[in-house]
């Protein structure tokens, strides 16, 4: 496989090509994917470009009982990659998906801290390359107790592209490229996905798989339909969702739990109508047991409450939803659902490999799945073509993406265990949770202590999951520094970077950026020129 690859502060992006040479083992002539949601179809995408043209067949099943989650609108920028990877425009699939641009997401009362209460987690981009440098200077000062202005929103543009409802595509002649990602409709996503991957030639059968057949070995030989048909394959992708009907219930393979630390396990969704001005910004409301989303598509706001049941009742989480949304006496049909948290052990696991919902999930708060879908199956097709299949591939395989999640897992806990609310029940018992990760407590105490975090990102698996700048971000954006009452006055040094002058030219910057409707009502097809700059800066 050939990557070309760009480098933002610590991420790596992989703009992944079929791959000429690959030794894909012989043995593997047909896989077989069970489950038809966004993971299903993201999966049949990326293996029926990479296998297809080697002969091997790719065929779908999907219940026609059970349906999708239908949920999971935001996504990180790397959904930018997977589309660009299989070559489809942003002008083709946006509209179909009333798909909009997402610069991040904004955290509101999360926090009581004053000139806290509110912040936002950027879409990092090339022009941050320019304030990085101060806002992670005056956060370190201000830990050390040095009155400085360390709030992340006024250093990064993506807070003023959000805040001023402008889309993150600058006019052709801007030197920088602002990194993005997207809301969409799920559902019509997972159509968009389905219709092109039929397309492409992936085979595609509705049918609702009632049993799975090992081989004496203990592999996967085939699963057996309502209708009595066996479907055979070499290797199957368990794409079932929460289910995990062939990674957890045929292959027992175990499941390692995040509940006690992350306690949301039930949601609640319902749409609202949008304006004219639509935001390129998710916006996170603490609510008192979760968090409720807003999520700008082109034709309505999707909402939705993540709640624990533990501390309140589905009818609570309804009602105080509708309260939140301004829709207490409104007939907008509510949606419930219910979410488990944690991970597979292994998510290759003999000729079987889960990817979406049923290999594990965080919690929607980053809305980091698709990425887990993507990074497991690109990183599947690698090894495939490695023609390394081994069980020393798996176990490397397993172990990257189990660090992934423990990663992300513990920036999700940061935004639960910094929050100051003591309002309810719920957040007091996860201000006093203290079953937090070693890498993750020794990450908080670097931070008190007033020393750099970046060595122990860099060093540990969280740094797999969120890049420095993040923690920066949500540890400032939180308002985790020494009471105000205790700050001195910087020194001429201390005090070296003017917020006036990151002020100047982040506005100078916006005025390069139109408003996000009116990008919106005419993407173009992406040029030659236009995806290099993307790529190779
Ligand atoms: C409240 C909530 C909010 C979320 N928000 C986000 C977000 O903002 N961003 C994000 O990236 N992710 C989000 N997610 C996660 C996201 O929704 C999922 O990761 C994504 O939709 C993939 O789901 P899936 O395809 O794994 O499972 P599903 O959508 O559940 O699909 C399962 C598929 O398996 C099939 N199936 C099941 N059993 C059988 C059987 N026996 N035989 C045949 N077929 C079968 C079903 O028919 C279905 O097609 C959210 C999740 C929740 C719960």
């Amino acid at each position: 496989m050939t990557n070309a690859t760009a480098t933002l502060f610590n991420y790596s992006f992989a703009l992944t090509q079929p791959n000429a040479h690959a030794k894909v083992p012989p043995a593997i002539r047909k896989i077989v994917i069970v489950g038809g949601g966004s993971a299903g179809w993201m999966c049949a995408m990326t293996l029926a470009a990479a296998l297809l043209p080697k002969g091997i067949q790719i065929e779908v099943l999907e219940s026609p009982v059970v349906g999708i989650i239908g949920v999971g609108e935001g996504s990180t920028p790397w959904l930018r990659g997977f589309f660009d990877s299989l070559g489809i425009e942003e002008s083709e699939w946006m509209p179909a998906c009333n798909a909009t641009y997402k610069c991040g997401i904004t955290f509101d009362n999360w926090s009581t801290k004053p000139g806290f209460e509110s912040y936002f987690h950027p879409f990092a981009s090339m022009l941050d390359n320019l304030t990085m440098t101060q806002f992670v200077y005056n956060s370190t000062a201000r830990t050390n107790g040095v009155d400085v202005h360390a709030h992340p929103n006024r250093f990064f543009i993506a807070s003023r592209l959000a805040e001023q409802c402008l889309a993150p595509k600058p006019e052709r002649n801007f030197p920088f490229d602002v990194w993005y990602g997207y809301h969409f409709d799920a559902v019509l996503l997972g159509q968009f996905l389905q219709k092109k991957a039929i397309e492409r030639g992936v085979k595609y059968r509705s049918c609702h798989v009632r049993n799975v057949q090992l081989a004496e070995n203990g592999d996967i030989a085939a699963v057996v339909t309502d209708g009595e048909d066996s479907i055979a394959a070499d290797f199957f992708i368990d794409c079932t969702g929460f289910a995990g009907l062939l990674i957890q219930q045929a292959l027992k393979t175990p499941y390692v739990t995040f509940s006690n630390n992350l306690f949301n396990d039930a949601a609640v969704a319902m749409p609202t109508p949008i304006g004219d001005d639509i935001p390129p910004q998710t916006i996170s409301s603490a609510l008192r047991n979760g968090w409720a989303w807003k999520i700008p598509l082109t034709n309505r706001y999707g909402n939705g409450y993540v709640y624990s049941s533990a501390f309140c009742s589905a009818e609570e989480a309804e009602r105080e939803l509708r309260e939140h949304l301004g829709l207490l006496d409104a007939p907008t049909e509510a949606r419930h659902l219910k979410m488990k948290t944690g991970r597979v052990t292994k998510h290759w696991n003999r000729n079987c490999v889960a990817v979406g919902l049923s290999q594990g999930f965080i919690e929607p708060l980053e809305a980091t799945a698709l990425l887990f879908i993507q990074r497991t199956i690109s990183s599947f097709v690698e090894f495939l073509e490695s023609g390394d299949v081994s069980e020393a591939a798996q176990a490397r395989f397993n172990h990257a993406l189990n660090e992934h999640f423990e990663g992300t897992r513990d920036y999700i806990v940061t935004h639960y265990k910094t929050n100051s609310r003591e309002d309810t029940d719920y957040w007091r018992a996860n201000t006093a949770n203290a079953n937090l990760s070693e890498p993750l407590q020794q990450l908080y105490r670097q931070w008190m202590s007033g020393k750099s975090i970046v060595g122990d990102i860099n060093r540990q698996a969280i740094g797999k999951g969120y890049p420095v700048f993040s923690w920066y971000c949500i540890m400032s954006g939180m308002g985790i520094f020494p009471e105000p009452a205790t700050l001195r006055a910087p020194t001429p040094v201390e005090a070296r970077y003017r917020m006036t002058e990151i002020d100047n030219l982040l506005t100078r910057s916006a005025s390069n950026f139109r408003k996000h409707r009116d990008v919106l009502g005419g993407i173009p097809a992406k040029t030659r020129e236009d995806a290099l700059q993307i790529y190779f800066w």
